[in-house]
């Protein structure tokens, strides 16, 4: 069995749901993971977060415009049998129009976020069985709880999503939702913006599927960040590690933690463009390949923290007790560097800011700097190999960069530089990194 998932762009219209039926149809047996279509997750959270400010009339209105739109694309899709479909949608608005009126509730928000993953779902099943398929819509809350943690529970995942597919021996094409889950109190949650990518590897690993499709918009994983960067050009191989380096320093078109159940699996994982089928792609696996720098990609909201204590000059067990603060806090760290006397660290969850300020504080003097970009360049980067770094420092020579850390995995270099040199810091390693000859023989 494949997983194909599909992005909020390929299941943007009637026409290009039947564009991905096309594709779906050829790679049976087969899970078809969903996004909701590109825009309806953003409109719902506009609708909620309208609604908690207690413009209630605005959310309203917006859930109204929404479902006109969800009223056409479904007369595109279905014509004449679309009945069933309309009922489903009007139950469903009419569902979210009370739900709007119950906010502020967390629980309630996440139901009405979870509504774009149901709409498409159900709208890509009505057509695959008006094409004549045995296709068979499941409810991915019934299959992928959370722990306390927030962690999904991937012994569980695995036993009920094979419960789900055996009771219906007949078909060759399961539906799931994307992004959408159960937290630990039985309530519907989901896996963060973008969470799709991440319930496809979920649910890939749990089947140990022969592969995991991830359709989206572009040809594969870009050298770069295309909406930044131009003339960028795909990678046609990465290995895992590189994979989820590069999800993780923020290239958009991967959730960051889509790799890990894939990698732990051994299930190799293909990028593909709904726009652009016959381009190869980007092909995740487990393979060695070609030395050098593959991609760059870059991620905001960082902040840095600075402590400096003279008591850490020769002194064993100072480390430890300032990541202990951060454990206590449950706050992960990107990077760190450190000297005789300081260390630097950087989080991206600024959530608990204060409390660590303060624990921290008795340790030293405490320096807090925010606005910062995280910008990872990934590759197999062998730190005991000379030239790599003499071409990154050239290649930076005029950014003021914050912090470096190079040599902790073969698979990635990464600074932190001032947000507001990002562009400059990217189109800087683009030019120096990839457009130039020796460059180009990586690929
Ligand atoms: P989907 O809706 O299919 O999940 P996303 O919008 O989440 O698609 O991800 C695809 C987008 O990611 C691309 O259109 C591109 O603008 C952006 N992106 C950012 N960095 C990269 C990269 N390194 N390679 C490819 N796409 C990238
Ligand atoms: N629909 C969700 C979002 O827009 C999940 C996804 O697209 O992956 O974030
Ligand atoms: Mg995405």
């Amino acid at each position: 069995m494949k997983v194909l998932k599909f992005g909020g762009t390929s299941v943007g219209s009637a026409e290009k749901m039947k564009k991905i039926a096309e594709i779906v149809h050829g790679e049976y047996p087969v899970l078809v993971v969903l996004s909701a279509m590109g825009g309806t997750t953003d409109q719902l959270a506009g609708m909620i977060a309208d609604a908690v400010k207690g413009n209630k009339t605005i959310a309203l209105k917006s859930a109204d415009d929404l479902k006109k739109k969800y009223d056409l694309t479904v007369l595109q899709l279905l014509g004449e049998e679309a009945a069933v479909a309309m009922f489903y949608v009007n139950t469903l608005f009419n569902d979210i129009t009370r739900k709007l009126m119950q906010l502020p509730l967390a629980k309630v928000e996440k139901e009405i976020l979870s509504c774009g993953e149901k709409l498409s779902t159900f709208l890509f099943h009505q057509l695959l069985v008006k094409q004549g398929s045995r296709a068979v819509l499941l409810d991915a809350t019934t299959f992928l709880p959370l722990d306390s943690d927030h962690e999904p529970v991937m012994n569980e995942i695995e036993k009920r999503l094979w419960i789900a597919l055996k009771k219906h021996p007949e078909t060759q094409v399961f539906i799931t939702q994307g992004f959408v889950c159960r937290n630990i109190r039985g309530e519907i949650d989901n896996l963060g913006r973008g969470g799709s990518d991440y319930s496809a590897s979920l649910f890939g690993a749990a089947l140990d599927a022969k592969e995991i499709q991830i359709w989206t918009d572009i040809d594969g994983v870009q050298n770069n960040d295309p909406r930044i960067v131009e003339n960028t050009r795909p990678v046609r191989h990465l290995r895992f590690d590189e994979a989820a380096e590069l999800a993780y320093f923020g290239a958009k078109i991967l959730h960051p933690l889509t790799i890990l159940p894939a990698q732990k699996a051994g299930i190799p994982v293909l990028l593909k463009n709904t726009m652009h089928p016959g381009d190869a792609g980007t092909k995740i696996t487990a393979n060695q390949d070609g030395r050098g720098f593959k991609a760059v990609a870059a991620r905001d909201g960082i902040i840095a923290i600075r402590i400096k204590s003279s008591r850490m000059l020769l002194a064993y067990g100072f480390m430890r007790k300032v990541f202990e603060v951060f454990e206590t806090y449950k706050t992960s760290i990107d990077m760190v560097t450190t000297s005789e006397v300081a260390v630097s660290i950087t989080i991206d969850n600024g959530e608990h800011l204060q409390e660590i300020v303060a624990a921290l504080q008795q340790f030293g003097h405490v320096e807090v700097e925010g606005q910062k970009t995280l910008v990872g360049v990934v590759g197999l980067i062998h730190a005991h190999e000379p030239g790599y770094a003499r071409q990154l420092f050239e290649a930076l020579s005029d950014i003021p960069i914050r912090m470096i850390s190079y040599g902790a995995s073969p698979y990635n270099f990464s600074l932190l530089v001032n947000t507001e040199d990002k562009i400059k810091t990217l189109q800087a390693l683009n030019s120096r990194l990839f457009h130039n000859e020796i460059a180009k023989m990586c690929f």
